[in-house]
């Protein structure tokens, strides 16, 4: 037998659910050693590319503007000039802190690139775009980005 139904005689049902994907996934080299000096010596490095010059940071293999090979590491920062941000008011579970505080673009010193980390420390409201901002760094690394706890004003 067939039964032809047109879609809205059809009763339309909804199945919620989620989906939980657990990975991991290799830092390469160049993300393995930035990492790695920041939780051991709280160093900041990036890497200047042989043809334009530019410092990028976090370092890369490749330079995105010239396609060159990369492989000269400088050390930045730890202090920069803020580029830009946005306060953040509401939580949600991904969060790196508990609000309120800011993600930033901040230009480390001796770098060409922003490097977007978070900014805590004193009223979020008052942040502007050019003012200057450091980095503090966690007490005990654990090999995340996050070894670089938070950016401040200074
Ligand atoms: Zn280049």
């Amino acid at each position: 037998m067939v039964v032809n139904m047109r879609e809205e005689e059809m009763e339309k049902k909804i199945f919620k659910g989620r989906i939980k994907v657990p990975y991991k996934h290799t830092a390469g080299p160049y993300v393995e050693k930035f990492i790695t000096e920041i939780g051991k010596k709280n160093k900041i490095w990036g890497v200047r590319c042989p043809k334009c010059k530019k410092v990028v940071v976090p370092p890369k293999m490749i330079c995105f503007e010239c396609f060159e090979k990369m492989e000269e590491w400088v050390e930045v920062g730890p202090q920069g000039t803020l580029e830009g941000f946005t306060v953040v008011t509401h939580e949600t579970p991904v969060m790196p802190l508990k609000p309120p505080f800011a993600y930033g673009i901040i230009k480390l010193d001796g770098a060409d690139t922003g490097f977007v980390h978070v900014i805590k420390e004193g009223d979020p409201e008052k942040l502007k775009v050019g003012m200057r901002v450091g980095a503090v760094f966690k007490e005990k690394p654990r090999k995340r980005i996050l070894d670089i706890e938070y950016f401040k004003p200074i």
